[in-house]
C-alpha cells in the first residue's frame, strides 16, 4: 500500500469502558454507521445495523472559560507528547481512508492493516469495487467482522461515488454521510485526515471514554460529547485532538486499567488536569 500523507490521521480503535469508568454505552442496539469505527474495535460477532444517516451536530455553546482554559491546557500536553498524530489505519487518499475507517468498525486496525493490500490489490480504483461481486468483497473483509455488511456498503459506496459524485470521494459532510456505511465519525475521519478540512471531530469509543474521564462532556452520546468538544478546541486542533485522545486512550488511560498512577514516579501526564470522573 503506497505511503500516508503526512497529515494522515488514524481512526481509533474502540475500547470498551469498564462499566464504572465512563458513561454508559447503550445495549443491545444495532451496530450503526461508524458505530465502532475510526479506529477502534470490540466484539466481532454482533450483526451490523443498516446505514442510517447521522444526526447533525448540535448547535455548540460558548463553554465556561476555565474549561476551555483546561482542555486547551490538556491539547498542550498530548501535543507535546504526540507532536504528529496521525491515523493508524493505512491509507494513501480519501477513498482508502473511507474504505478502511468502514473496515475498522467493531475490529482492530491492525487486523484492517492486514487486509485492505488484498482488497486494493484485487479492487485498486473505486469504479472496480463498485462492480465486484459482493461475496468476493465478504471473503476479503471476512476477518474484520460483519462483513456481510461491510462488503455490502463498502460497494454500495463505491456505486454511489462513481455515479453521483464522477467517480471522487465528496469533500463535504452532507455528501460524505449518503455514503452507505459512512456516518459522522467516518466522514469526520475522512475530512480531516484526507482532506484536511476540520468539520468537526470524530468521536469513537477512546474519545468518548476519554472526555467523560476528564469531565469534558456529561454525555455519552457522540453528538452530544461532539457538540461539547468543538468550541473546547480550536477549529485546527480539531483533527489533531481526535488523533491524540486515541493514541492517549491506547497507550495510558485505557478502558479498563488506566494508568493514573497518582502514587507513582510516574503518574500520567494529564493527572494534574483531569478529575478521573467515573474512577475510584
Ligand atoms: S489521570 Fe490520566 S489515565 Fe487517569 S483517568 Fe485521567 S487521563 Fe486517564
Amino acid at each position: 500500500m503506497p505511503a500516508k500523507p503526512a497529515n494522515a490521521a488514524r481512526p481509533a480503535k474502540p475500547g470498551r469502558p469498564a462499566k464504572s469508568a465512563g458513561p454508559k454505552a447503550p445495549v443491545g442496539k444495532p451496530l450503526a454507521p461508524d458505530a465502532a469505527a475510526a479506529p477502534g474495535n470490540a466484539g466481532k460477532t454482533a450483526p451490523c445495523a443498516q446505514p442510517k444517516k447521522p444526526a447533525k451536530a448540535a448547535q455548540t455553546a460558548r463553554p465556561p472559560k476555565a474549561l476551555r482554559a483546561r482542555a486547551q491546557a490538556i491539547f498542550s500536553v498530548l501535543a507535546a507528547r504526540y507532536p504528529a498524530p496521525a491515523p493508524m489505519l493505512d491509507f494513501h487518499d480519501a477513498w482508502t481512508l473511507l474504505v478502511a475507517t468502514v473496515l475498522a468498525a467493531q475490529c482492530t486496525d491492525a487486523r484492517v492493516n492486514m487486509v485492505t493490500p488484498e482488497l486494493f490489490r484485487r479492487w485498486p480504483a473505486i469504479a472496480d469495487l463498485a462492480q465486484a461481486d459482493v461475496l468476493d468483497i465478504e471473503a476479503v473483509v471476512h476477518s474484520t467482522g460483519f462483513y456481510h455488511n461491510k462488503a455490502k456498503n463498502l460497494k454500495a459506496a463505491a456505486q454511489r461515488v462513481m455515479t453521483v459524485y464522477g467517480g471522487a470521494v465528496p469533500q463535504t459532510m452532507a455528501e460524505l454521510v449518503t455514503l452507505p456505511g459512512v456516518a459522522r465519525k467516518t466522514a469526520n475521519i475522512v475530512l480531516g485526515s484526507a482532506f484536511g478540512i476540520n468539520e468537526g471531530i470524530a468521536v469513537d469509543t477512546h474519545v468518548t471514554r476519554l472526555a467523560f474521564r476528564l469531565d469534558l462532556t456529561k454525555s455519552a452520546d457522540a453528538v452530544v460529547i461532539e457538540r461539547d468538544l468543538m468550541p473546547l478546541f480550536d477549529r485546527s486542533q480539531w483533527a489533531d485532538i481526535n488523533h491524540c485522545l486515541v493514541l492517549f486512550g491506547r497507550e495510558v488511560c485505557d478502558a479498563r486499567k488506566p494508568k493514573c498512577a497518582p502514587a507513582e514516579a510516574s503518574p500520567c501526564p494529564l493527572l494534574e488536569l483531569c478529575p478521573r470522573k467515573g474512577l475510584k
